[in-house]
């Protein structure tokens, strides 16, 4: 159970409450593409303010890489939150982010009213975790709040270094949903649980297959990761990606699945190419008969009816990994195919992490049919790891 405090845990009427919220949105030329993830944000926001908090919100956006660069600039999210929240939100464009125009803006600021630092990497400390930069936040505020999911994974000034230095902290609901639904369905999981493993490498993956082996009643494996695991089979795989270096790890994993008494389910076809292009020509193949001069970009059809009545029944169903390459669209039959099939579970949870399987599953416009899609890539698969979140660690205990 998630025994961190949350913003329903403290009061935070009358004070200065420094949010860090995960505004990070694709820009066109200055103008929000998808403002999925300031929405998201809004829950907690709306709650600093009902309860009479003087907002301070907080942010990255992009690579910056520790210096200014106009163009990430966190401005056109404070006119957007505005007009979300239809009350102003005061932009503090301090370069250095906690900046004399910071400083004044938050002394002025009334209960209830909200303002937004500039974009916080910035600052070449807040990716060091440096605590003098974490002592400038602090001194911003009474009370710390992280929002954040989608960076809890990184231990950075504004996630993590913070916390040391204000007297509360808590989380707010967005990462109290993540935490709650990722967490019961890894270890409350209503069962059978399957999981489906793909995406490009085994290496990428290690922890995320092995912890979860301990877990799942079924295992189905595809995407590029599935040729370290047919080579270590003995079978043909061409020119596909292998990691030969994880072999006999795969090897181990196939072994540790026997004595766990967990189902493993590898592809039978696959969709094979000459050339890594959209527009070679392809052709479907016994998934231990590549040649040499072809490589797999996709699981075959009989592979996606193995899967599909495989999560048949399924009480639970954790997704990470596109099964192909799948942003070519003539190899991403597969990862549709598991969208498909995932969807249309009638009594499942089924639940999406890992930023590529979900930016899959949102383009394929499946995102409604399933319960649960993660905000956050690589924190969703550091969860799933069994790995403590430095941005949630960093966070006061509940009384
Ligand atoms: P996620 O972000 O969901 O965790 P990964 O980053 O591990 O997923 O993997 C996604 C990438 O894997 C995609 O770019 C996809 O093209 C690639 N991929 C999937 N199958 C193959 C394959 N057979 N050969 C090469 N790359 C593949
Ligand atoms: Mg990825």
């Amino acid at each position: 159970m998630l025994n961190k405090k949350t913003i329903d845990d403290i009061n935070v009427s009358g004070l200065r409450v420094l949010c860090r919220c995960d505004f990070n949105v694709p820009l066109d030329n200055g103008v929000i593409t998808d403002d999925t993830r300031i929405v998201s944000s809004l829950p907690t926001i709306k709650k600093l303010i009902a309860d009479g908090g003087k907002v301070i919100l907080c942010s990255h956006l992009g690579k910056p890489k520790g210096s200014v660069v106009p163009e990430l600039s966190l401005a056109p999210v404070a006119k957007r939150l505005s007009e979300l929240l239809g009350t102003e939100v005061k932009f503090a464009d301090d370069d250095n982010v906690v900046g004399e125009n910071a400083k004044r803006i938050v002394s002025e600021l009334k209960d209830g009213e909200v303002c937004l630092l500039q974009n916080v990497r910035f600052r070449p400390e807040e990716t060091k975790n440096d605590d003098t930069f974490s002592k400038e936040l602090a001194s911003l505020c009474d009370v710390f709040v992280n929002d954040a999911f989608g960076t809890a994974h990184r231990a950075h000034c504004s996630t993590a270094g913070v916390c040391q230095f204000v007297k509360h902290s808590a989380i707010g609901y967005l990462m109290e949903q993540e935490l709650n639904y990722l967490g019961s369905v890894v270890n409350n999981p209503k069962r059978p649980l399957v999981s489906i493993l793909g995406g490009a490498k085994v290496s990428s993956k290690i922890s995320v297959i092995s912890n979860l082996l301990e877990k799942v009643d079924k295992l189905i494996i595809g995407g590029g990761m599935m040729f370290t695991f047919i080579k270590a089979m003995g079978g043909n795989v061409g020119k596909s990606i292998v990691e030969e270096e994880y072999i006999d790890y795969s090897k181990d994993m196939i072994y540790k699945a026997g004595a766990l008494g967990v189902q493993l389910f590898f592809p039978v076809d696959v969709v094979v190419t000459k050339e890594f292009s959209n527009d070679a020509e392809y052709r479907v193949v016994k998934a231990t008969e590549i040649a040499d001069d072809e490589m797999g970009m996709d699981i075959g059809p009989k592979t996606r009816e193995l899967f599909a009545n495989a999560l048949e029944g399924a009480g639970t169903v954790i997704w990470n990994g596109p099964m192909g390459v799948f942003e070519f669209c003539n190899f991403a039959k597969g990862t549709i195919a598991v969208a498909e099939a995932m969807g249309n579970l009638k009594d499942a949870v089924t639940v999406v992490g890992g930023g590529d399987s979900a930016a899959a599953v949102n383009q394929l416009g499946y995102a409604d049919k399933f319960s649960h899609i993660s905000t956050g890539g690589g924190a969703s698969l550091e969860f799933l790891e069994g790995k403590e979140l430095p941005g949630v660690k960093a966070v006061e205990y509940k009384d």
